[in-house]
C-alpha cells in the first residue's frame, strides 16, 4: 500500500467506504493469523522509571506518583496464575528502572522458564545491548518497544533523554533499538500512540509504512489519552518551542463523556483535513490504525488496547478484534500495585482481580463467534523458526 492510499484511509469519513476498510482487514486477519485470539498476561512489575517521557505518568518527574518494584516471588506467583488461566504468555512491563537490574530480571526470566511453559514477552525500555542479550539468553523470547512516531523532530521533543542516566544528552533512538533486538532473536514488537500533539496525518502514514518495512512481529497502537501531570497533559504549548504545533485541535480530556462515547464520523464539509493537519486522539482513527496495521502487516500479532477500552469500555476491544486485532492482554498485576500503574488516568478495568479481567475477556471473544488461542501464539515466523 503507497503512502498516499494510507493518508487517504486515515483522512476517509465516509462510513460505508470505511465499512469496505474493517472487512479488508479482518478478512486479511482471518488469512494472516487465523480466527484464535490469543491472550497475553500482563504484569506490570514497576513503576519507577527515570524518563521524561513528556506524554506517561510514570515519568521520574511525577512526584504525586506513589511508587512499588514487584518481588521475584509476587511476579512468579503471577506467571503461575498466567498457566492456571490457560495463556500461553506472560509480558513482563515497567517504567525504564535500573532499580531491576539486569541479572535479577535474568534470574526471573529463567525462574519463569523453568517452572511454566509460558512464551515470555519483555518490556522494559531502552535497556543496553548487554542486558538485552542476557534476558535472550535467560530465555526471554519477545520483546516491546513502541517507536512512538517516526517523526525525528516530534520524536525528539516527546521523548528527551533521561537526565540522570550515563548518557546525558544523548538522543534515544528506539528505531536502532529494534534492529538489535531482532539481531539478538527477539521475536519484535512495536508501535505508536495516535493523536500525540503535533502529530500529523503525513506522520502517522508513515509510521504504518515503518511497521512494514521494519517486519514487525507484533503492533501495538493505541490513542494518546492526556495525563494532567505531565507537560503534553498541561496544555499544547508543553515548553519545546522546536515543535510546530500543526492545527493544534483540542485535546479531549479522557474523563469527558464525549470520548467514551462512539466515534463520531466527521462531516466532511464542516472541516477539510489535509495530510499536515493533527490526527485526533480518537476511538476511530485507533480502529483506521489497527486496520490498516494489518493490511500492511497481514502475519504480525496486534493488539486491542487497553487505552482502546478506555476510550470505549463496552466495546472497544470488540471492535478492534472486528477490525484487525488478534490479541487481547487481560491484566494479572495485583490490584494494589495495578492502580499505581498510571501511565494516564481512568484506564480501563483498574479495579478487576485477574480472574474477573480473564472471565470478562473470554466472554467478548465468545460473543464474536472467534475462538480463545492455546499455546503460545508466537508470530509465523518465529513458529516457523522453532519448527525448524
Ligand atoms: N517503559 C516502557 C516503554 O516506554 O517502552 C514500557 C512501559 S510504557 C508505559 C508502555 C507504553 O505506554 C509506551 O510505549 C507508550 O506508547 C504508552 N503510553 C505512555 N503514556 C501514554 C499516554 N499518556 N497515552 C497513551 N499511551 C501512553
Ligand atoms: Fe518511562 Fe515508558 Fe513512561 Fe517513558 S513511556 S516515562 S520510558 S514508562
Amino acid at each position: 500500500m503507497h503512502l498516499r492510499q494510507i493518508i487517504a484511509w486515515l483522512l476517509e469519513t465516509d462510513e460505508t467506504r470505511l465499512a469496505a476498510l474493517w472487512r479488508q482487514a479482518d478478512s486479511a486477519r482471518k488469512e494472516g493469523v487465523g480466527e484464535a485470539v490469543h491472550l497475553r498476561g500482563l504484569v506490570e512489575l514497576s513503576n519507577h522509571c527515570v524518563r521524561l517521557c513528556a506524554y506517561c505518568g510514570l515519568r521520574v518527574e511525577n512526584r504525586n506518583l506513589p511508587r512499588y518494584r514487584m518481588s521475584r516471588e509476587e511476579v512468579l506467583a503471577c506467571a503461575r496464575q498466567a498457566v492456571e488461566l490457560g495463556y500461553g504468555t506472560v509480558v513482563l512491563q515497567a517504567g525504564e528502572d535500573p532499580g531491576v537490574t539486569a541479572a535479577w530480571m535474568a534470574d526471573l526470566v529463567r525462574h519463569v522458564k523453568r517452572e511454566t511453559p509460558l512464551a515470555v514477552t519483555l518490556s522494559l525500555g531502552e535497556r543496553d545491548e548487554e542486558e538485552l542479550a542476557l534476558w535472550r539468553q535467560s530465555g526471554a523470547d519477545r520483546y516491546l518497544l513502541r517507536f512512538e512516531t517516526s517523526n525525528r523532530r516530534l520524536y525528539e521533543a516527546i521523548h528527551p533523554p533521561p537526565p540522570a542516566s550515563g548518557h546525558p544528552g544523548q538522543a534515544s533512538d528506539r528505531i536502532a533499538l529494534l534492529g538489535t533486538l531482532r539481531r539478538l532473536g527477539y521475536e519484535v514488537g512495536s508501535g505508536v500512540m495516535i493523536g500525540i500533539p503535533g502529530q500529523t496525518y503525513d506522520d502517522l502514514a508513515r509510521d504504518i509504512a515503518l511497521f512494514r518495512a521494519l517486519d514487525l512481529d507484533m503492533i501495538g497502537v493505541g490513542p494518546y489519552l492526556e495525563h494532567p501531570d505531565t507537560p503534553l497533559g498541561k496544555g499544547p504549548d508543553f515548553g519545546f518551542p522546536i515543535l510546530d504545533l500543526r492545527s493544534q485541535p483540542k485535546i479531549q480530556n479522557p474523563k469527558s463523556k464525549i470520548q467514551r462515547s462512539q466515534p463520531k464520523i466527521q462531516n466532511p464539509k464542516s472541516k477539510i483535513q489535509n495530510p499536515s493537519c493533527q490526527v485526533p486522539a480518537g476511538e476511530l482513527m485507533t480502529y483506521k490504525v489497527i486496520a490498516l496495521a494489518r493490511l500492511v502487516c497481514p502475519r504480525a500479532n496486534i493488539p486491542a488496547t487497553t487505552a482502546l477500552a478506555t476510550l470505549n469500555l463496552a466495546q472497544g476491544r470488540e471492535l478492534g478484534l472486528l477490525r484487525g486485532a488478534n490479541v487481547i492482554m487481560p491484566n494479572l498485576t495485583p490490584p494494589q500495585y495495578r492502580v499505581h500503574y498510571e501511565i494516564y488516568p481512568n484506564k480501563a478495568c483498574l479495579r478487576e482481580t485477574a480472574r474477573q479481567c480473564h472471565q470478562c475477556t473470554e466472554a467478548r471473544i465468545e460473543s464474536l463467534g472467534r475462538s480463545v488461542g492455546r499455546g503460545r501464539g508466537d508470530a509465523p515466523r518465529y513458529a516457523h523458526a522453532l519448527d525448524h
